[in-house]
């Protein structure tokens, strides 16, 4: 298997110790996904400035991967648009189901290109995208 891989480093580093993961108290959209597969359950938590999202953090337990990926998410969302976020929560989508996304939307993505190989393990798909569809729903829906 290739398990291994999968863990690489950038992953090991932000599920060992993310950043982004605790009670955001001063928040604007609370959104609850969860994974039945897998077992993962997160919270994520949004404070909205009019069109930017100005603070972000993620509660609650699951798998390696996906705590590694809510916290690479809120890395790279916070001081961005709405639209910016949808945006690579879409490219982010697309990349791990294994459609096609342009050169230029890849490297957008930054640290959560560490888990373009997620694709290739269907039963780990649901943990990686996790936090990606909650925050494309939050901000769909309800922002
Ligand atoms: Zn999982």
């Amino acid at each position: 298997m290739e398990l291994k891989k999968i863990y690489n480093q950038e992953l090991m580093t932000h599920s060992a110790n993310p950043m982004n993961k605790f009670e955001l108290e001063d928040f604007t959209y609370e959104k609850q996904g969860i994974n039945p597969t897998c077992g993962d359950d997160i919270t994520l938590r949004v404070k909205m400035n009019q069109d930017i999202i100005e603070d972000a953090a993620f509660s609650g337990s699951g798998c390696a991967i996906s705590q590694a990926s809510a916290d690479i998410l809120i890395d790279l969302i916070i001081g961005r648009t709405k639209q910016e976020a949808i945006a690579y929560c879409e490219n982010f989508l697309k990349m791990i189901k294994g459609e096609e996304v342009s050169d230029e939307d890849l490297q957008s993505l930054d640290e959560a290109l560490a888990l373009k190989d997620i694709s290739h393990m269907p039963a780990r798909v649901k943990c990686a995208v996790l936090a990606w569809h909650t925050l494309e729903n939050v901000l769909k829906e309800e922002a």
